[in-house]
């Protein structure tokens, strides 16, 4: 069977038939602003993965990178394996654009789906490898762990590190189910106990079914899908969806983003329902906050898009990592994304202050432009700030809230100063 799949610009292969949603559950998180202070882990623990069975189940973690991972070398594991089948290299060609069926070019190596010279038995689907117990033990091995040149213990660095690239790096990586538009977890379950719901394309399985094979724990590149051995069955990320049907008590009837987007401190997380066309690409929606950061500023990236699952997540790289290994990980849109985020007009500005004001579902913005604040230069480029307001609106084209670029300054009154 064959698929498009716009992240590789091209066809490719996949054992079911194309069946896309009209809506699809799909998120951004801007990893320059992620504290790994594991609020939305335990968000998603406490709602979902509190019980018997479930200790080394973490749904939504952050990890460490490089040296991090959930299960432990999750990426290097697949990246591994796909390197096998791909003696090449994983490479694209063309350069990144506006066409919406191939922004980032054509990706000219194999996918999970395509490595047939691997596979065992012959009869599998999917290339992945099931971890073992112990690699499942802790969301954030490696916690702080940075690469680069080490000092002398004690010293500091006398110099500091700048710019576009640090010697000295690490990042915090935060990771959900992607809700894949051709998710290997449901390609390689052998009951078809796994399924994507026509209405927003959360990816289930459905637990009645499951008779606990691990063949979706295997497939799944991301490593998203778990097993439980005291009921047998595997379980993985169930997208909050009784908050995005807007069944929540908190809010009823209104789409509520999921716990774990909910939950951030840092104001990483932005998770919405995008209109997709016929053939799966997006459909232009031009004031849908999550279509303006991946089709129009181009800022937020597939996680491994090389994998070939067409994730839903979509990330803003960090800014101070070296290039090649962000090029491995969010593929060829990497240093035009990067540039823009560094370097954002009115609008970038604007929409990057929607994220966190609410727990409401966006589904459309609008600027009302306001007074210039600032003017200066900027790493040696003028830039200019302007108070501009942006206005969030909900399914039903009501608005949810606005905000402005200039956060309101609180002076607290003498009555209620600090006393320490
Ligand atoms: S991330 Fe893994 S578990 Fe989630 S839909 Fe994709 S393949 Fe399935
Ligand atoms: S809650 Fe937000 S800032 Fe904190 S670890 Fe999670 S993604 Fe990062």
């Amino acid at each position: 069977m064959t698929v498009h799949n716009w992240h590789l610009g091209r066809e490719m292969a996949y054992p079911y038939p194309p069946a896309y949603p009209e809506r699809q559950f799909a998120f951004v998180f801007n990893i320059n602003r992620c504290i790994a202070c594991q609020s939305c882990t335990m968000a998603c623990k406490s709602t979902w993965t509190f019980s018997k069975g479930q200790e080394h189940m973490w749904w939504a973690n952050v990890e460490t990178k490089p040296y991090g991972g959930y299960p432990m070398f999750w990426d290097t594991r697949t990246l591994e394996l796909l390197d096998r089948v791909n003696p090449d290299g994983m490479t694209w060609t063309g350069t990144p654009g506006d066409d919406r069926r191939r922004p980032w070019g054509r990706y000219e190596g194999r996918t999970i789906f395509e490595a047939d010279r691997l596979l065992t038995p012959d009869s599998a689907r999917v290339l992945g490898y099931l971890p073992t117990d112990e690699e499942w033990n802790s969301p954030n091995i490696y916690e702080d762990n940075p690469v680069g040149t080490r000092g002398i213990p004690g010293e500091y660095h006398k110099t500091g590190e700048t710019l576009p690239e640090h010697k000295t790096w690490f990042f915090y990586l935060a990771r959900i189910c992607n809700h894949c538009q051709y998710p290997a977890c449901l390609a390689a379950c052998p009951r078809k106990a796994i399924y994507k719901r026509p209405e927003d394309g959360i990816v289930l399985i459905d637990q009645a079914e499951c008779r606990g094979y691990r063949k979706c724990v295997e497939a799944c590149p991301y490593k998203k899908s778990m097993y439980r051995g005291n009921t047998r069955v595997s379980e993985k990320c169930i997208a909050c969806y009784p908050r995005i049907e807007g069944k929540d008590p908190e809010s009823p009837g209104v789409a509520l983003e999921t716990r774990c987007m909910s939950a951030c401190i840092g104001q990483i997380r932005m998770q919405g329902l995008v209109k997709l066309e016929r053939d799966g690409t997006w459909a232009e929606d031009r004031q849908h906050p999550l279509y303006y950061l991946v089709h129009v500023a181009k800022v937020a990236l597939p996680l491994y898009p090389q994998f070939g699952t067409e994730p839903n997540g979509y990330y803003i790289p960090p800014r101070w990592v070296p290039r090649p290994y962000l090029r491995q990980m969010f593929g060829p849109g990497v240093d035009q994304a990067l540039e823009r985020y560094e370097n954002p007009d009115r609008e970038l500005l604007a929409v990057l202050q929607l994220f966190r004001r609410s727990n409401r579902m966006i589904f459309g913005y609008r600027i009302i432009e306001g007074p210039k604040t600032y003017e200066g230069t900027l790493r040696g480029r003028k830039i200019t700030i302007y108070n501009d307001t942006v206005v969030a609106y909900g399914r039903d084209g009501a608005e949810l809230f606005r905000t402005a670029i200039d956060e309101p300054i609180h002076v607290r009154s003498r009555a209620h100063a600090n006393s320490i």
